[in-house]
């Protein structure tokens, strides 16, 4: 039986502690007692932990010994804000295919009444990558950044060999496919990082592709046909993560 895995809301070299609703779940629901072995997240490793004390509503451990991690894949996705039951599925599904990053971003075709309600969302977004690290059995939580502009978005890049992928629906003769192929036989390191930028349902507009190409993104093709922007999302990570050792 797997053990079950929680994310250390405090530890330090040989103890860590749960408090709020993860404490409150595992003394109410759990009956949590001392002696208790569970998985433990703490500063981007997995340690064997046992239950060392209760009080109140925060439960103590002490960490044993690491447990193999699962590391994140270099990828950072910027997300222009589209449907929130559709942004939860894209984050839950390429944090399983392990995304270290998420920017979600306003374009100019962002529906108004989105772009105005994403900010009050980013916390619940949070939840939805935390809670899909522990299910795949990360050994790390994604980061979701808070809402971005598109201009300022345009201008977060990886430090090189990293590249920059728009996927651009109206793109004809690279695929990311092959963008990914070159970058990956030019560049000595097997893990370069990645960050793709995906449009909105309304797709972008001329003036942010010239945007994006000026800041040195490249624009690349998933296909002929036109996919929604969380097929093209979640299409793009699984390429990514599979040509990334
Ligand atoms: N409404 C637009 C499509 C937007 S799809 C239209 O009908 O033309 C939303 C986003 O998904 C796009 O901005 C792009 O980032 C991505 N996307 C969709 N299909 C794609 C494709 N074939 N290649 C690359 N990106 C694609």
């Amino acid at each position: 039986m797997t053990r079950r895995r929680w994310i250390a809301d405090d530890w330090d070299g040989r103890s860590a502690t749960l408090k709020g609703e993860q404490a409150a779940h595992l003394i109410r629901v759990l009956r949590a007692q001392t002696g208790m072995e569970c998985d433990m997240v703490a500063g981007d490793r997995v340690w064997r932990a046992v239950i060392s004390g209760i009080s109140g509503d925060a439960v103590q451990f002490a960490l044993l010994s690491e447990v193999e991690a699962e590391p994140a894949l270099p990828v950072t996705l910027l997300l222009s804000v589209f449907k929130f039951d559709r942004m939860e599925w894209i984050i839950e599904k390429a944090t399983e295919l392990g995304a270290e990053r998420f920017i979600p971003m306003t374009a100019r075709r962002t529906e108004r009444h989105l772009a105005q309600a994403a900010t009050a969302r980013v916390e619940r977004w949070r939840r939805v990558a935390r809670e899909a690290a522990k299910q795949s059995r990360r050994s790390d939580v994604p980061v979701v950044e808070d809402v971005l502009s598109l201009k300022a978005a345009v201008r977060i890049r990886p430090a090189p060999p990293g590249l920059s992928l728009l996927l651009a629906e109206q793109e004809r003769s690279t695929t990311l496919f092959a963008a990914m192929q070159s970058a990956l036989q030019r560049s000595a390191m097997n893990n370069p990082s990645v960050y793709l930028a995906v449009g909105p349902e309304g797709g972008w507009t001329a003036e942010e592709e010239a945007l994006f190409g000026a800041e040195g993104w490249q624009a690349v093709s998933l296909g002929p046909r036109i996919l929604r922007a969380e097929t093209a999302g979640i299409t793009a990570m699984a390429v990514v993560a599979a040509m990334l050792t």
